[in-house]
């Protein structure tokens, strides 16, 4: 994730370092020419050697960026019952796979199977898969969930999880999927690629000469110097997850933060020690995302067969989820600077000027399944 409170909005003063994966993709562009902004994003994080999630710890305090789950267990809790209340929903089936995408460091899951206790019945049919593509943050989720109260596999990617009723969740994984842009120029929409700056040895934003092979939901109008983003991975995810609840009963949950209609803008950023960091300097050290397009997501989920409901704002879901009682459980009988914690805690996530508006949950759907928790029309 990317978002850049205040502390986080100034650029860093000195130039950064060049790193090993900023001089091979010199190179790159030296012989071959300018790539993409998505190649570029793909390489910046999930390069095998040296992308950002396979060699840098990005999460928490000590890391780059925190999230939600990172921040307060609540969030995690109350997805956790969000999730048996949905297992009641499709049938309570005695087996059914819960389908975590990019778990970061596990932490979500602990505290989702910690909710989920409640119901023995649930956590005896589930058979948790993590979608993880990172060595290192899978090795984070291991040590987290070593004694979890459900039998734990890693898959590489979503198409290897089990058929069958499956709910799934997804904190903060779309943002970091590669997105193309296109800049708005006299003679229509060209996409913007990474090249090179006048001294040879670094990398620049560019404009390239020909028009676009393909183009999807771009506007035909639009004024000269606007971006327009297209995150096809994303998409072809959301579809993908739309055709298996076509087929097989189930929920997903997607949070992250994102714009609720296709707009136009450059929302590419990066992130380095909760500081914003200018998105080509020394890649594979900072982390990179881009603004969720939840209309586009909405729509492939539906090409596909799905039905779909929000999104709504973070805050309102863990609201009307059952936050404050939550809080004030928690809370209960504890030292005033633990409670005082839980409570601040409650309110980065679900405040409207932290995190509570600007991140939006998004529930995929089978057919024919009620509103969800939380999603409820008002
Ligand atoms: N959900 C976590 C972490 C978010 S960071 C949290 O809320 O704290 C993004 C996570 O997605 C990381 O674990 C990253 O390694 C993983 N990831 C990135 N791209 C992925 C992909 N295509 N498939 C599966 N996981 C991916």
């Amino acid at each position: 994730m990317t978002t850049a409170p205040p502390e986080r909005k100034s650029a860093p003063a000195d130039p950064p370092p060049s790193t090993a994966l900023e001089r091979r993709l010199v190179e790159l562009i030296r012989a071959h020419g300018p790539i993409s902004v998505a190649d570029y994003m793909s390489d910046a994080l999930f390069h095998p050697n040296d992308g950002y999630y396979m060699s840098q710890s990005p999460i928490g305090a000590r890391g780059d960026f925190t999230t939600a789950p990172e921040v307060s267990q609540i969030f995690g809790e109350l997805i956790g019952l969000w999730i048996v209340q949905s297992w009641i929903d499709i049938g309570a089936p005695d087996a059914f796979t819960l389908v975590e995408l990019g778990p970061g460091r596990g932490v979500l899951m602990r505290d989702i199977l910690r909710a989920a206790s409640l119901k023995p019945e649930f956590l005896k049919a589930a058979n948790v898969q993590l979608v993880e593509t990172s060595g290192r943050m899978r090795h984070e989720q291991q040590k987290r969930l070593k004694d979890a109260a459900a039998p734990v596999s890693w898959k590489d990617a979503f198409d290897e999880t089990d058929d069958g009723p499956i709910l799934i969740v997804a904190n903060e994984l779309f943002d970091c999927l590669p997105i193309r842009q296109f800049e708005m120029t006299e003679d229509g929409w060209r996409e913007r690629m990474v090249s090179l700056d006048d001294s040879g040895e670094r990398l620049a934003f560019s404009t390239a000469f020909a028009p676009p092979l393909a183009l999807s939901g771009a506007p035909a109008e639009a004024p000269a110097g606007s971006i327009y983003e297209w995150g096809a991975p994303g998409e072809d995810l959301a579809e993908e997850i739309g055709g298996r609840l076509a087929e097989n009963k189930g929920r997903a949950l997607i949070i992250d933060y994102g714009h609720v209609r296709a707009g136009l803008g450059d929302t590419l950023q990066a992130v380095k020690g909760h500081r914003a960091w200018p998105p080509l300097a020394a890649p594979g050290l900072a982390d990179i995302t881009a603004h969720v397009n939840f209309d586009r997501l909405i729509e492939r989920a539906f090409d596909a067969g799905a039905a779909a409901f929000g999104p709504v704002a973070q805050g309102t879901l863990l609201d009307r989820l059952g936050l404050a009682m939550r809080v004030e459980r928690l809370s209960a009988g504890k030292p005033q600077d633990v409670a005082d914690t839980i409570q601040s805690g409650a309110f980065r996530i679900a405040a409207a000027s932290e995190m509570g508006e600007l991140f939006r949950a998004l529930c995929i759907s089978s057919p024919g399944l009620p509103a969800p928790p939380g999603f409820e029309p008002a």
